[in-house]
């Protein structure tokens, strides 16, 4: 049994329609077309996008390329910058219920879960405002009497900011604020399923004080509307979040103009657990870290890696757990598993499941899609039985499906854990010190928690080992992504050699 909570019809909501902001005009797209978004949760249209074409993609990489070669953003003083990101993250606050209505109805996630994400990405916000005010290079007087080196921080250009459906607002505010910080200018694309709140979030950067052209934003599918921002030569850098395949493409397609690019692409986390865990703790962070934004979440808790001598007690506790969690209406306060994007990536998700039982895994608690009468919706699902080899246990499936592998030696989980293609965050369950540390050493991924799972903050960094991604977002050196590095080699007096 899954607790159902039917979504209400959304009755007489008006479809709020939207435009582009090119060089700080609200615009429509130059081929006319528009783009309608179903509410996953809801079945019904909620928002209709001006839909980018490559012109539009052109246009707005040529006004970010004029704000940055001449206007006002990147000649501003760190403090003036700082002073601007800080009034946005007030405006985003104040606006955080907004806009996380905005991502729940879109995205069909819980709208308790969109409310912390907006809390997160205003604390992201004001840090980059701090961070705006510290970016600083090196001198060196070692060189010899009579020079000096410097080494100078310089904005890097033009960056594209090509984002995800999953979490709409907190991921643009990864990157945009810090690229903002080091004075670049920028064209942002959102996923074209959940556009809305990066688009009201052009509405508060311009009320903030960003000038036009140093944010400009626009919709638009992936081939239409990204792809140019990945080619154009008059971008300097692009700052991806999505899929690995996506973000393979991406760095080919920079690669043409040996473009910097900074990925953050998919995971397949794994949760390893010895028989000395506070296992109560665990249970509580293991359905949480698996069911968490309906599973469709890069740092999904989706591989269980468990010591035999618990596994059988520790797999029917959780989906005994499962059975409670509160699956349906993203728009109900008491939701923990909202819906999922789409029928289609509903469809993948439940293949995954068949497939998995078809080569010999048993299905614990649910393993189905649910009927709630309207929008699409996924049991909480937990597999047992599961052998690495199986694609469930190796690929990403991005619903809430945790799939439970065993293990008898330390070296076995680690190489369970590491035997796949990706390596952006895992998890280690011990009292033991050493044994914590061990493991937190060995598994090559990007964030490791201890005893806990998928807790963050601002300040500290955020990305993926191997095909997880390139690079680090937020940390103290996230403004520094978006830099290039100038030497300024200086001879003091008369040169001797
Ligand atoms: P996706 O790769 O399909 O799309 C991501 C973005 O890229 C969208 O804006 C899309 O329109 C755009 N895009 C698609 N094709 C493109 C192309 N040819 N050129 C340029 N842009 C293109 O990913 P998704 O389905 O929106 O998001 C889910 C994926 O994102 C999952 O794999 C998830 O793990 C990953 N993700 C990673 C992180 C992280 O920080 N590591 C965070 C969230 C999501």
């Amino acid at each position: 049994m899954t607790v159902l909570l039917r979504p209400k019809p959304l009755g007489d909501y008006k479809v709020r329609e939207f435009r582009m902001l090119i060089d700080g005009q609200w615009v429509a797209g130059a081929e006319g077309r528009t783009i309608e978004r179903v509410a996953p949760g809801h079945g019904v249209v909620v928002s209709r996008y001006q839909a980018a074409a490559k012109a539009d993609a052109e246009r707005a990489i040529a006004a970010a390329r004029r704000a940055f070669d001449g206007g006002p953003w990147p000649r501003m003083t760190a403090s003036e910058r700082s002073l601007v990101l800080l009034r946005a993250a007030d405006m985003i606050a104040a606006r955080a219920d907004e806009l996380a209505f905005l991502d729940a109805i879109e995205s069909g996630k819980p709208i308790s879960q969109a409310k912390g994400e907006l809390a997160g990405a205003a604390d992201i916000w004001r840090y980059a405002a701090a961070l705006a005010r510290d970016l600083s290079g090196d001198s060196y007087n070692t060189l010899g009497e009579g020079t000096l080196g410097v080494v100078l921080r310089e904005a890097i250009g033009v960056v594209s900011i090509i984002t995800p459906w999953n979490f709409p607002f907190l991921i643009v505010s990864q990157k945009l604020p810090f690229a903002l910080a080091a004075g670049c200018t920028t064209v942002v694309k959102p996923s074209e399923l959940t556009s809305a709140s990066t688009l009201v979030l052009g509405e508060i950067l311009e009320a903030a004080g960003v000038p036009a052209g140093a944010v400009n934003i626009i919709v638009g599918t992936g081939p239409e509307a990204g792809a140019p921002l990945t080619t154009h030569p008059d971008v300097d850098m692009v700052s991806f979040t999505g899929s690995t395949g996506v973000g393979r493409l991406t760095m080919a397609n920079a690669a043409q103009t040996l473009k910097k690019v900074s990925l953050e692409l998919g995971g397949k986390n794994p949760q390893i657990v010895f028989p000395d865990a506070n296992l109560d703790e665990f249970i509580d962070a293991a359905v949480f870290g698996a069911y968490f934004n309906a599973g469709e979440c890069c740092n999904a808790g989706s591989r269980l890696i468990l010591h035999r001598d618990i596994a059988e007690e520790v797999t029917a506790r959780i989906a005994s757990l499962s059975a409670k969690v509160k699956v349906g209406d993203p728009l109900d306060p008491e939701t923990q598993v909202g819906a999922i994007i789409t029928p289609q990536h509903l469809e993948k998700i439940a293949g995954y499941v068949t497939a998995a039982t078809g080569e010999g895994a048993a299905v614990s608690h649910g393993g189905a899609a649910l009927d709630l009468g309207i929008g699409q919706f996924m049991a909480p699902t937990v597999l047992s039985a599961v052998r690495p080899e199986m694609a469930v246990a190796r690929e990403e499936v991005f619903g809430p499906v945790l799939s439970v592998l065993t293990f008898e030696t330390a070296e076995e989980a680690i190489r369970i854990a590491n035997s796949i293609d990706y390596g952006l965050s895992a998890g280690v369950w011990s009292r033991d010190f050493d044994t914590c540390l061990t493991i937190g050493r060995r598994v090559r991924a990007g964030t490791i928690w201890m005893n806990t799972f998928m807790d963050g903050a601002s300040e500290l960094p955020f990305g993926g080992y191997r095909q997880s991604g390139l690079g680090r977002e937020l940390g103290r050196h996230a403004v520094e992504d978006y830099t290039e590095t100038k030497t300024l080699n200086m001879h003091l007096g008369q040169r001797t050699s």
